[in-house]
């Protein structure tokens, strides 16, 4: 293997949650499979999210013709883990237009009248979309879990339902690709340091987080459940080392593009006949708004 920088292994091998994975020996400031520094991170991001924005075109292209399959990424880490930032600076490199972004928080009125899948179905992608959810469904396995928000017999319950859940929306047609942003206790002091120091991300800080910070144990241990639990094949968990901000976006950029390639998208035909529209087009005055001579139907 050369000493070239770029990807010299696969995030989406690299980064995979597979059989044995312990967070307790996870490094959140490492770099896996990357050889190189953030600079180099910044010229692979503006190329490969080229890639992603012309992907999630052709997705929402085939989408309108009638093709059903859609995308999801689901994101998940501690207050200032770096959600918002995956969501701007990677999801931020497509359109707009094709991608369907819900945030949860903690559930409204009318929410909480449903079961917890409920608010999470009605913000799944349509066909052609890219959906993407700042935290989830697992928040029922994390924050309701580790404050018994509800009766530990009830939360065990979930990611059986959890897992069959996500069966049916793979089956449906939707790629799910689920990032774990995992910082270190160290990393997340930093940054809700930071946050105090900066009246333009007051918004951002809730006293309750450095409250929440107390529980890192317990929450480390329900992402150990959950990464034992619900990492089926059709829904795989990645680990992101989150404590390099550009080491994680370019990761999350990488799995999503590689996930989306694997849809072997390709651009709709053309729906007419290239050729006479270009005569057609040929025979018009450009100063003249009139009508163009009469065409024959296209191929279909
Ligand atoms: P933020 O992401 O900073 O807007 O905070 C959202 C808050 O909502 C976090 O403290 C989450 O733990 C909380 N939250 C999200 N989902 C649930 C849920 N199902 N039950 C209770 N709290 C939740
Ligand atoms: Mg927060």
């Amino acid at each position: 293997m050369s000493g070239k920088q770029g990807w010299h292994h696969s995030p989406t091998e690299a980064l995979k949650v597979g059989p044995g994975f312990s967070l307790a020996d996870f490094d959140p400031g490492a770099t896996p499979g990357w050889h190189g520094g953030k600079a180099d991170a910044e010229a692979e991001m503006t190329r490969r999210g080229a890639d992603l924005d012309a992907l999630q075109e052709q997705l929402f292209a085939r989408g309108k013709e009638g093709d059903t399959r859609s995308v999801l990424l689901v994101l998940q880490g501690v207050d200032s883990a770096g959600k918002d930032g995956i969501v701007s600076h990677v999801v931020g490199l497509v359109n707009p237009m094709g991608v369907k972004i819900t945030g949860f928080g903690v559930p409204t009125e009318e929410e909480r009248k449903h079961d917890y899948l409920w608010r999470i179905r009605n913000a799944l992608p349509s066909a052609g979309q890219v959906g993407v959810f700042d935290r989830s469904h697992y928040e029922q396995l994390l924050v309701v879990r580790v404050h018994n928000l509800v009766p530990p017999a009830t939360w065990e319950t979930y990611y059986d339902q959890i897992n069959a859940f996500e069966a049916e929306v793979a089956a449906a047609g939707t790629t799910i690709v689920k990032c774990a942003l995992l910082i270190s206790p160290a990393e997340q002091l930093r940054r809700l340091e930071a946050r105090l120091d900066d009246p333009s991300k007051y918004w951002k800080y809730n006293p309750k987080d450095l409250d929440e910070r107390g529980n890192w144990n317990e929450y480390q241990a329900a992402y150990q459940a959950i990464f034992d639990r619900c990492s089926p094949a059709a829904a795989p968990w990645y680990a992101i080392p989150g404590d390099a901000k550009w080491y994680a976006r370019l990761a999350v950029t990488e799995l999503l593009a590689a996930a989306m390639e694997g849809l072997g998208l390709t651009w709709p035909a053309a729906t007419f006949d290239v050729a006479a529209e270009k005569v057609r087009i040929a025979s018009l005055d450009p100063d003249a708004p009139e009508a163009p001579p009469a065409t024959k139907p296209g191929p279909r």
